[in-house]
């Protein structure tokens, strides 16, 4: 019952949208309503990019410039049809945001906006400056876009075409954030490093959901040209691109539904203040900038997650919307690597070294671990444990050393190969993504394993394909997480959850990897007791099914109750190994922990 009125409460309203020119609306609100759906699509593509993603882009309406341009210059110079024009408008915004993005996709903190100012103001002046393009003049006279014998000349007749438009645009990205890749975009803004140790290639995705919002921009601004009949450059200048930007903010930025939200906030709110503000304070003038930068400061200070949030937990009180991703009862296996016998050497370090500057954080250290091992790294802080497992995992390339895994090396390889190849890990400092449920953050361990792994899966997201994907995907996340022993808090968000069960989480995670080596770094960190037992046995039955487990740990009766055998490192260096039992009485072990107490 309840989850059907989350069905239908949209379906309800996207048809009452559709239908409004029916009714004896003034064709001011038609317009009006119009120009809230073209910047809804911009807004789309900009909860993606800066929302979810976490980039924040000032050019959109740039794009919207190229695909206005792109079919104003076709259909007037040409006489080919708008289609052709809107074919030609994707295909200019999206190939010019692929190279626009692989150049600054890879900035980081400020200098990404800063580059979106860049390119913003150029393309403005690009408009401008070219004759062909009718300079700031313009092109006039584009014709109306028609569907078989349909023409869409009326302002009604748009209204539809561009809600339409909008409704097919949340879809698309709405599917898309619902699927394998977009959970992993859905990571990228809480750092790289744990979606490339899932297998995510984070520099590919950004340029592609970059392209992607740069092709919705680009859908509005070919509805836009034919709307007005007429393109110049001052509405695709950097003015727009903030205020697409100020759109998604207030409306909530994180959130498909606050696009819409917010472009009709800002559209109607900028109308009404544009007319009421001059005659208020007796001067003519565009306070309504004025009035926007002030609601920009005000949503940053107060509410950064927008509007949307508010309606959203209305709405969940009233009928208590679930999370959409469910995993389901029955579902084909993921594919499985073949496992190492018990015994095989999995993990093979020889003189692994790793130097910051002057500092040796890991000098010239080796050890092995088998299969159906649990090993222990252990010793005081700074002996260079976190870094051992950064060489091990790829994040930081060792500066000699060989380490091989399964008998092949793996040194220098990227994160996402070595987890490809069954490697998997969990962080000290735990690395999730607090607002998604626990079993979608499960299931981005999965990454490697879907369907459409192979070719991205970004065309068949959007257009739901995936839907055996999904389901193998979250049953694998749903069974691990059972095997872990987290099912009951599966759907609630990996934010909420205490920080052991958050640990555990991230071991779900990293067994949805598929790994022969699982690589634990602190897992036992802020667990209590009757949870550390529980974690216990949790390694203790891997280690039986064959798994071979290397740990950091600080917790010493965990480690020595659980472990094969134990390496210690003391300022980089490895000072003992051996096991459990004769750690405990290593004499240079027991002056590395207790001082030299004799
Ligand atoms: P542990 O995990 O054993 O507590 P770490 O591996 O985090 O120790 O650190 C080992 C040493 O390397 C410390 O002295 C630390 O300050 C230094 N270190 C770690 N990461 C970096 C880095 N990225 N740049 C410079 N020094 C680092
Ligand atoms: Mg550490």
């Amino acid at each position: 019952m309840k989850s059907k009125i989350t069905l239908i409460a949209p379906l309800v309203a996207m048809t009452a949208i559709l239908l409004l020119p029916l009714l004896p609306i003034p064709a001011f609100w038609i317009t009006l309503l119009s120009y809230v759906g073209l910047y809804s699509i911009v807004g789309l593509g900009l909860v993606l990019l800066t929302g979810v993603a976490g980039m924040t882009s000032f050019g959109q309406a740039a794009f919207v410039g190229i695909g206005a341009y792109a079919t104003a210059y076709l259909t007037t110079h040409y006489g080919l049809s708008p289609w052709i024009g809107l074919l030609a408008g994707l295909l200019l915004t999206g190939g010019s945001a692929i190279v626009i993005g692989s150049f600054t996709m890879r900035l980081s903190g400020h200098y990404l906006p800063l580059s979106t100012i860049a390119w913003g103001l150029s393309l403005y002046f690009l408009f401008g400056n070219l004759e062909s393009l009718g300079k700031y003049d313009g092109i006039g006279g584009v014709p109306s876009i028609s569907l078989f014998d349909f023409e869409f000349s009326s302002g009604r007749s748009m209204y539809v075409l561009i809600w339409i438009a909008v409704i097919l645009a949340l879809l698309s990205v709405q599917n898309f954030l619902n699927s394998r890749p977009g959970r992993a975009v859905r990571a990228l803004k809480f750092g790289y490093v744990m979606p490339e140790a899932m297998g995510v290639n984070t520099p590919w995705i950004k340029i592609v959901i970059f392209a992607y919002a740069a092709m919705l921009a680009g859908v509005s601004g070919w509805l836009y040209a034919h709307l007005q009949h007429a393109v110049n450059p001052t509405p695709f200048g950097l003015k727009y691109g903030i205020d697409y930007l100020l759109m998604v903010v207030v409306g909530g930025a994180g959130f498909v539904w606050g696009a819409i939200l917010g472009a009709g906030v800002i559209t109607i709110l900028g109308n009404f203040l544009q007319a009421w503000l001059p005659g208020l304070l007796g001067a003519s003038g565009n306070f309504e900038v004025i009035a926007f930068g002030v609601l920009l400061v005000l949503f940053l200070q107060y509410a950064n997650e927008g509007l949307w949030p508010f309606i959203q937990a209305f709405c969940a009180e009233k009928f208590g919307i679930q999370p959409s991703a469910r995993a389901p009862e029955q579902a084909v296996a993921l594919p499985q690597k073949t496992k190492p016998a018990k015994g095989e050497v999995i993990l093979d370090v020889q003189d692994a070294r790793k130097q910051f500057g002057g500092l040796v954080a890991v000098n010239d250290v080796s050890f092995s671990v088998k299969a159906g091992e649990i090993v222990g790294l252990i010793g005081p802080n700074g002996a260079g444990k976190s870094t051992t497992f950064n060489l091990l995992t790829g994040v930081l390339p060792a500066t000699s050393g060989r380490v091989d895994y399964r008998g092949q090396s793996i040194a220098g390889l990227s994160s996402r190969q070595i987890v490809q190849r069954g490697v998997a890990r969990t962080f000290q400092h735990v690395r999730l993504v607090p607002g998604m449920s626990v079993l979608e953050n499960v299931a981005i361990g999965a990454h490697l394993r879907g369907d459409f792994a192979a070719q991205g899966g970004v065309l068949a997201s959007i257009l739901r394909l995936n839907k055996k994907e999904e389901g193998k995907l979250l049953h694998e996340a749903a069974r691990q997480l059972e095997r872990v022993g987290l099912s009951d808090l599966m759907y609630r968000p990996a934010g909420s959850l205490a920080l052991g069960q958050q640990r555990i989480l991230e071991i779900a995670r990293a067994l949805c990897c598929d790994p022969a080596l699982l690589l634990l770094d602190e897992p036992a960190a802020g667990l209590r007791y009757k949870e550390k037992q529980a974690l216990s046995e949790l390694l203790k039955k891997l280690r039986s099914e064959g798994m071979a487990v290397l740990l950091v740990e600080h917790d010493m009766d965990f480690v020595m109750q659980l472990t094969d055998h134990i390496v210690v490192m003391e300022f980089g260096t490895k000072i003992a190994e051996g096991t459990p039992a004769q750690i405990q009485v290593h004499p240079a072990v027991l002056e590395a922990y207790l001082g030299g107490v004799e």
